[in-house]
């Protein structure tokens, strides 16, 4: 899972990794709203942990953004204890939400409780068929149409598929999509090869009646299935 921990207390921010760590975990630690923000966009992050007071602004606020957007869980962690903050934070589109000062196990069981959540709506999220415009897309049957006409998918361009039909909205990194589609090998492969499998995806999903194009490049980032 990658974690990312927006906090400004530096006890805190360095503690919780070390506190929470597993080894498949990978820890993006931010003390600003500015550098979360990078990270987010370059990054496919799977859980937030999100302080209130942050010196660029509010975590709350933050939450509706990221709301708009994704869909991954979000666990507040604040000093402001009253009723309302707590609404408030749920309001704002968080999962959970946890009151400073608190102990590392009732944090761990917290986040093992989201953990658990987010992998059985991953599981419901993995896409076995999909639809769109004139498209349909059977991927355990490797089966892809155009209306009737069948279109064939080299096993690289099933894989990237996959994951952006999967991540649809989302904009996936170059660095994610290779390793996610070439894995191990992406270390050794010339960057090249994504644009051209991506090059060759659009051109065999390529809307002619609509004139769509599904996938998009984000300049300078990579690329995501756009869904109008
Ligand atoms: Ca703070």
């Amino acid at each position: 899972m990658n974690m990312m921990i927006v906090e400004d207390d530096d006890g805190l921010r360095k503690g919780i990794p070390l506190a929470l760590a597993k080894e498949e975990d990978r820890f993006f630690c931010c003390s600003t709203l500015s550098e979360a923000r990078k990270v987010l966009v370059s990054q496919v992050i799977d859980m937030i942990i999100l302080d209130i007071g942050l010196p660029d602004g509010d975590g709350l606020e933050f939450c509706r953004e990221i709301r708009r957007q994704y869909d991954m869980p979000v666990l507040f962690l604040t000093a402001n204890d009253m009723e309302y903050d707590e609404v408030a934070g749920l309001n704002a589109g968080a999962d959970d939400y946890i009151t400073k000062p608190f102990s590392l196990a009732v944090l761990r069981s917290r986040i093992e409780a989201l953990r658990r959540r987010w992998e059985r709506a991953s599981v419901r999220n993995e896409k076995d068929s999909y639809q769109i415009g004139p498209f349909r897309f059977c991927f355990s049957e490797q089966k892809f149409y155009r209306e009737q006409e069948e279109i064939f998918l080299s096993k690289i361009e099933q894989k990237l598929l996959k994951i952006l039909v999967e991540n649809e909205r989302q904009v996936l990194p170059r660095e994610v999509l290779l390793e996610r589609v070439w894995g191990m090998d992406s270390a050794f492969m010339d960057e090249n090869a994504l644009s051209v499998a991506v090059g060759r995806l659009r051109n065999k999903l390529f809307d002619q009646k609509e004139g769509t194009n599904y996938i998009k490049t984000v300049y300078g980032v990579g690329y995501k299935w756009e869904v109008p």
